[in-house]
């Protein structure tokens, strides 16, 4: 029920209580008056009778009693006269008129106590008020002698006077007074409801337009145009309420205008500006701790892992892969991987424009293409596909998978928010990949493609103390081509250099990835074998170096040239606990190799450094 609506009825039932409350008062002070009015005048009919009778009797006129009698009968509201006489009466002068014998029990009783009866008789068309009262015999000063008459003694009952009266008028007069009550009531309901109604309504109007107001304001909605046709406080507060509203609606706009230059559209999306406004800054405010933690972050592997986090942490994704593809050469590296088994197949891996997401360089959704998994081995997984450009060498994938289609509409409304962060980290994944490539080309042998010495120095701690703690091996070759300067001196650098490009190829040939190759000076190479055994080792040590042996160099002129080379061997940790020392035990084994006729394969033993002369 509308306020209003129910403050009238308030109202009514009040007004209605009180007309009811005044109209049960008068109609019971008014029954009480009238049987009193009608009571005084019966007592005062019959002091008029009694004493018209007496004057009677004194002026010897009682044959004229009848007349007089039936005079007041005629009085207004006299239903009934009679006289009754007592016994004492009747005896002295007989029964009298028949207007004066006991009619009923009541002048029996009035005759025989003295004592005033008065009965009230409601019947359904009338109401009669029955009194009767008792003549006394008296002998009192300036007052007729009634025992100067009557056969009687002070005090006795003489007769009694008995009046019906019929007060049904007043009933009716009663009735009509609470009726007249009742409909003033009902008047001043009807206008004090009207008034009410008249002064509140512009109020109510006022109310549920400002309700309106401010339930579009909750949900963001500020264009709400307040109106009343209160004046005075009411309109002053209507016209400052449109000004704030205008303010807020201006101020939210602005807001969500330049915040949206900050982000993307559709990433935080709501219909309420506030809530849009707080949303956007929370991801600005996201994005830029972000991209503050990964611009100090030493290398784009760090880089990823923060991805992966927050895909994983901000955004409850379970199951996704990340991966790198080079633009150039189209191999794609597996970065991360959440589960076991990825759901594209292993041929994308070497030619990444089988992927469609990378292909087409649009967001691949499976609930929005059919027959997808033709081209995956997603079966029964929903999946999103995000490819993201890095630079023209460089991209990423990001594959989401989900069983449910409800996750993968949850995820795919996440995509936006995830992009913002790709592309906060986007420059700096550049110039890490950037500084990789200097990194690599300065730790590289230009020559050869093996890595350099400077490489070793760098990085070789960092691989023993991991080496140790996971108590594995490496071998140690170092290799050095015999009399090398005489194919500088015989046939030239450029021949000398195609001799250093082979052992470089030799040496990747016959290498496993574990392992390590490197230019350590000249023609002279070091290489580490990952975990091989004695024999494993110098079996290694042999196929390079018979490799090596049976190269032909064409050295121009139809003229051939083949070369031999020395190797020393060691091991790391069992020679040495340090790889530098390993290094310079293959260098002693080597140096053996060389002054023992060269072309051969020594291992190092404790020996050949107690036996300094060697050197
Ligand atoms: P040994 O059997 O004792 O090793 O005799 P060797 O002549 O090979 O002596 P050594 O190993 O000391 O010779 C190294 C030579 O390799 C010296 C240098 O002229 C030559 N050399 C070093 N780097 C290069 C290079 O990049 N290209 C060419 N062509 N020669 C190089
Ligand atoms: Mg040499
Ligand atoms: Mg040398």
């Amino acid at each position: 029920m509308q306020t209003k609506n129910k403050l009238l009825l308030i109202v009514a039932l009040m007004l209605l209580g009180l007309g009811i409350a005044t109209i049960i008062n008068v109609s019971l002070n008014f029954r009480d008056y009238s049987i009193n009015s009608a009571t005084e005048k019966a007592k005062m009919t019959a002091s008029l009778v009694k004493d018209g009778l007496t004057a009677h009797m004194v002026n010897g006129m009682m044959d004229k009693r009848d007349y007089f009698l039936g005079q007041i009968s005629q009085n207004e509201g006299v239903q009934a006269l009679w006289i009754v006489r007592s016994e004492h009466v009747t005896k002295q002068f007989g029964g009298g008129i028949p207007n004066e014998l006991v009619r009923d029990a009541i002048d029996k009783e009035v005759l025989r106590t003295g004592e005033t009866v008065q009965t009230i008789t409601e019947h359904a068309d009338k109401i009669l008020l029955r009194v009767t009262i008792p003549y006394i015999a008296e002998m009192v000063a300036n007052r007729p002698n009634c025992m100067s008459c009557h056969d009687v003694k002070h005090n006795d009952v003489l007769g009694a006077v008995s009046m019906e009266f019929n007060i049904t008028n007043m009933r009716n007069s009663g009735m009509f007074t609470i009726l007249k009550i009742l409909g003033i009531n009902l008047l001043f309901i009807i206008i004090a409801l009207y008034l009410i109604n008249y002064y509140v309504t512009p109020y109510m109007k006022l109310f549920q337009n400002l309700q309106n107001g401010i339930t579009k304001a909750y949900s963001g909605d500020f264009t709400h145009e307040f109106t009343t046709t209160v004046s005075g406080d009411g309109k002053d507060i209507v016209n400052q309420i449109n000004t704030l509203f205008r303010k807020m609606q201006s101020t939210f706009g602005d807001i969500k205008y330049n915040l949206g230059t900050f982000i993307p559209q559709g990433c935080v999306s709501s219909s309420d500006p506030l809530y849009e406004a707080k949303m956007i800054i929370g991801e600005l405010s996201d994005i830029y701790k972000f991209k503050k933690t990964i611009e100090i972050d030493a290398s784009k592997t760090v880089v990823y892992g923060r991805i992966t986090d927050i895909l994983r942490t901000k955004y409850n994704i379970a199951h996704f892969a990340l991966y790198e593809v080079n633009n150039v050469t189209g191999f794609r590296k597996l970065i991360y991987i959440s589960h076991d088994e990825s759901i594209c197949f292993d041929s994308v891996n070497d030619d990444s424009n089988l992927c469609r997401a990378h292909r087409t360089k649009t967001d691949v959704i499976s609930t929005e293409f059919i027959d997808l998994f033709k081209t995956c081995n997603a079966q029964d997984l929903k999946y999103i596909c995000l490819p993201f450009t890095v630079n023209t060498d460089n991209s990423l994938i990001i594959s989401i998978t989900a069983k449910d289609e409800k996750d993968i509409n949850k995820i795919n409304s996440q995509i936006p928010s995830i992009k913002n962060y790709l592309e906060a980290a986007k420059p700096v994944i550049e110039s890490r990949i950037l500084m990789d490539k200097l990194r690599e080309t300065s730790l590289k042998d230009g020559m050869t493609g093996l890595y350099n010495r400077r490489f070793l120095e760098e990085f070789i701690d960092q691989f023993m103390n991991q080496a140790k703690r996971s108590s594995e091996m490496y071998s140690v070759l170092m290799l050095d081509v015999d009399y090398f300067k005489k194919v500088n001196d015989t046939y030239g650098h450029d021949v000398g250099d195609r001799v250093i490009v082979e052992i470089g190829k030799v040496l990747q040939e016959s290498i496993r990835e574990s392992d390590l190759a490197i230019r350590y000076g000249g023609e002279e190479f070091v290489v580490l074998l990952y975990n091989a055994s004695e024999e494993g080792t110098f079996n290694v040590a042999q196929k390079i170096h018979s490799a090596f042996a049976n190269i032909i160099f064409e050295v121009g002129n139809g003229e051939t040239m083949q070369k031999t080379m020395s190797i020393g061997i060691s091991k790391f940790p069992t020679d040495a606990d340090t790889i530098w020392k390993c290094i310079k035990f293959a260098d002693t084994a080597l140096y053996v190799a060389k002054t023992t006729g060269r072309n051969k394969i020594v291992t190092y033993s404790a020996e050949m450094s107690d036996n300094s002369n060697l050197r």
